[in-house]
Order: C-alpha cells, then sequence, then structure tokens
C-alpha cells in the first residue's frame, strides 16, 4: 500500500545560518525540527556567558538580501538597530593619522550588526511558526545517513536520545560533526588550512560628554589600523562603543606576555587607540579575553544523495577578512531553495522518497561548491589587503583612479 506523508528536515545547528534556514522550510511547508547544542541564548542566564566568535559582524547586501527573500520583515528590524559603514578608516602611522576610503562611489555600505540580537531574532521568528520544533541542548553524536536516524547527547546528563528525519542539513559551523558523518559515506574532498594569525576581541567604551554617551570614533567607518603583519580594526555598536579586533600571529601574542609589554606594543603600534580603549581595559581584555584561531574549510561535494547536505561555514569557513562567512552562509540558503523551487520539490514524501530530490541536492552542489571555494580565497587574499596593501602607495593610486 502506497503512503504519503509530510516531509521532516532535521537541521543540526541553531546559529545564523541554521536558524534561517529552518525559516525557508518552514515556509515551504516541511516539518523542522532545529537541533542546536547550546542552551537556549535568549534565556538570561545565557546571556552573560556568550562569548564567542565576534560580539559583532558586517552585514552586507548578500545577506540582506536572503533575509528579504523570507518575505518576513526581519531585514527592517535588523537594520534598525544596525549601524551603517560606508567607508573604511584607515589609522596610518604612530601618530595614527586618519584616512577614509569609500568602499563605493555609489555611496553603498555594509552594516555593523549584533551576532547575538541577529541570531535571537532568527530563532524568534523560527519559533514563531507553527511547524517548527527548537530542540535545545542536543548535540548531534551520530548519523546513520541512510535510515534518516540521528543520535544526539540531550541536556546536562548528555543521555542518547535517537530522532529521525527524511532530510538532513548539517548547519553546525567550522568544526561541523555532520561534515564529518558524510565524510565517512562519499568522497567529500575535504581541505583545512589553519593561518598563523589568530585574534583577540577589546571593548572601546562610549565617550561621555554632558553625561551623554557619544562614539570614540567616527561610526560610518569600519576602523583599520594596519600594521603589516597584524593590525587593529574596530566596528560600530548602536550604543556608541566599538568592538576592536587586535589580530597577529601567536608567536606576537606569546611575546607581548606582560602590562608592560603590552601598552609599550601599542604605544608602537596603535597609540591612538590607547586613550580611547583606556589602560586599564585594554590590560584585562587583553588578558582575558579569549583568543581566537582562524581557519578555511573547503568541501565538494556538499550533499549526500537525497538524504544530507552541509550549509554555512560546515560547508565553506573562511577567515574573516572579508566579512562575508555568514553572508555567505545567507546566500546559501537562498540558492538552495532557489534550487529546490527549480526542480519542483514538494514536502512530501511518497513511499519513503522526496521526488526529485536527489537531483535538487546535486544541482545545489554543482552551483554553490566553485562560489564557496572563490570567497574563500577572496577572504584570504582581503588578509593581505586589509594589513598591508591599503597602505602602499600603488593602492592609493589605483583609489584615487577608480574616482575616490
Ligand atoms: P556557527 O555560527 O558556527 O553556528 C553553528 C551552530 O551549530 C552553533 O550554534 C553551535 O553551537 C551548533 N553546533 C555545533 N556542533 C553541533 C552539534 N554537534 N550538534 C548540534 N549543534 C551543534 N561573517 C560575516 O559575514 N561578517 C563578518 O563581519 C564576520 N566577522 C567575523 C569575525 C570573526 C572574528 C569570526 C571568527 C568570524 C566572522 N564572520 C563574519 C564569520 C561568521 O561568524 C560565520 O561565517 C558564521 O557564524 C557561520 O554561521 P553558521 O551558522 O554556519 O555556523
Amino acid at each position: 500500500m502506497s503512503e504519503t506523508k509530510i516531509a521532516t528536515v532535521a537541521i543540526i545547528g541553531g546559529g545564523l545560518v541554521g536558524s534561517l534556514n529552518a525559516i525557508y522550510f518552514a515556509n515551504r511547508g516541511w516539518k523542522v525540527d532545529l537541533y542546536e547544542l547550546r542552551p537556549d541564548m535568549r534565556l538570561p542566564e545565557q546571556k552573560k556567558l556568550q562569548r564567542g566568535k565576534s560580539i559583532n559582524l558586517a552585514l552586507s547586501e548578500r545577506g540582506l538580501s536572503a533575509l528579504r527573500a523570507t518575505g518576513l520583515d526581519l531585514e527592517t528590524v535588523i537594520l534598525d538597530s544596525a549601524v551603517p559603514m560606508h567607508s573604511r578608516m584607515v589609522h596610518l602611522g604612530k601618530e595614527g593619522r586618519q584616512m577614509s576610503q569609500p568602499y563605493s562611489i555609489h555611496g553603498e555600505h555594509i552594516n555593523a550588526v549584533d551576532r547575538a540580537r541577529l541570531n535571537e531574532l532568527l530563532l524568534d521568528q523560527a519559533e514563531k511558526m507553527s511547524n517548527v520544533t527548537i530542540y535545545f541542548e542536543h548535540q548531534l553524536h551520530q548519523a546513520d545517513l541512510k535510515k534518516g536516524s540521528m543520535v544526539f547527547f540531550q541536556g546536562e546528563t548528555k543521555s542518547e536520545v535517537t530522532k529521525y528525519a527524511d532530510l538532513i542539513v548539517g548547519a553546525d559551523g567550522a568544526y561541523s560533526k555532520m561534515r564529518a558523518q558524510m565524510m565517512r559515506k562519499i568522497r567529500m574532498d575535504y581541505q583545512q588550512q589553519y593561518i598563523d594569525t589568530g585574534y583577540c576581541e577589546l571593548y572601546m567604551p562610549p565617550v561621555m560628554v554632558n553625561d551623554q554617551p557619544h562614539y570614540a570614533l567616527d561610526p560610518n567607518h569600519l576602523h583599520i589600523w594596519p600594521r603589516h603583519t597584524h593590525m587593529l580594526i574596530a566596528l560600530p555598536n548602536p550604543d556608541k562603543s566599538f568592538t576592536c579586533t587586535l589580530f597577529m600571529p601567536f608567536d606576537m601574542f606569546e611575546n607581548v606576555s606582560s602590562k608592560q609589554k603590552l601598552i609599550a606594543f601599542f604605544q608602537e603600534n596603535f597609540n591612538d587607540a590607547i586613550p580611547l580603549i583606556g589602560e586599564d581595559r585594554l590590560v584585562d581584555d587583553y588578558f582575558s579575553n579569549p583568543r581566537g584561531a582562524l581557519i578555511t574549510v573547503k568541501t565538494s561535494p556538499h550533499h549526500y544523495s537525497d538524504k544530507a547536505v552541509i550549509v554555512g561555514d560546515a560547508a565553506h569557513a573562511m577567515v574573516p577578512f572579508y566579512g562575508q562567512g555568514m553572508n555567505c552562509g545567507f546566500q546559501d540558503i537562498q540558492v538552495f531553495h532557489k534550487v529546490l523551487d527549480a526542480h519542483n520539490i514538494k514536502p512530501t514524501v511518497h513511499n519513503n522518497s522526496i521526488s526529485g530530490l536527489a537531483t535538487a541536492l546535486a544541482a545545489y552542489s554543482d552551483e554553490r561548491v566553485k562560489d564557496a571555494h572563490a570567497i574563500c580565497d577572496l577572504a584570504m587574499y582581503n588578509h593581505y589587503e586589509m594589513r598591508s596593501a591599503v597602505t602602499s602607495t600603488r593602492f592609493l593610486a589605483r583609489k584615487k583612479l577608480e574616482g575616490w
């Protein structure tokens, strides 16, 4: 006897890309189960603990377009509290002479947004949809992709629980467990590369004038102190503070190992930033904030038969210098659902299979892999551009010819 039912998709990872994907699948009428390793980040006790990749990030048209295509009001809500960055501000030399370099002669800009707020907004929206269930504190441990079964460690006790889905999507980040499960099944090409540069976040508070907070630097810029082997950057926050990120080789981090060495290092390299951050805060942040590593991951293909696919950092992690990791992950979701549309994929399972899905997933890999590899390479090149090329006379002469 033939059997038809609504298709279930399991999305592993409730980060930025996984939660956006839950909204897209819910819009198409699938039953969506979203599994996230961490507790719900929206709980008050979790907010205090949030530490991680970056406090704020640059949202560009690539990512905005994917938010817009949900047909919901996500773009307006997130842009309401975003700070537009029209140009980069290069802080040159010891004296910190500032040079504004517009991103576009047509006035286009990128937007500094709060990472946690964007993630919360996406989770809120997904949760509102009647066909989405979010399971927090569910860590994917193992998956039998052919059967569509997954074993999770659940809650504080890490008890094992088994779940099923017709399609499993890995959106579980650069160190993806889902990708590892797929690599056991298919001949997936896989490449990873660490760079010797790490990063550490520092906080630049608002300046108080007549009890009112003001930005310490021009807010409509992404500020860069390029020093060839290392650099400091600063992105504005809506509360008039800046989040600064110090990027430098790990051995330099190791050498700058005492308060005195840190202050001398900043005096030598980023002197104008010292009073804006404050000496005490600089020392506290530098010695207590985590040092992150930076990795590029390239994979091919991104799918397995009609059973599984990876998106976002799970499929293509990149160094952050192009500000496109999340944007590119959002675009994955938009492209993926366009491909499902083009193949007329319905949210129904008939006799244990979803008609046309295997062909659609293969078409997605075909389209996306080469673009993902290209943007990983561009991100790596931009490391050189940001920390060094922006100060070269050739670069400055070329920009002048382009009209600014
Ligand atoms: P993640 O954000 O890593 O989310 C993965 C989720 O999966 C997490 O919630 C995790 O808890 C969960 N998870 C992991 N393992 C499991 C498991 N086994 N089971 C269940 N859940 C699991 N991008 C930009 O576009 N613009 C920027 O300006 C920018 N700046 C950056 C600055 C820095 C310093 C860094 C490091 C990155 C930056 N990025 C930026 C890149 C961006 O952070 C990533 O591309 C983006 O977070 C990827 O989203 P994701 O959802 O794919 O993965």
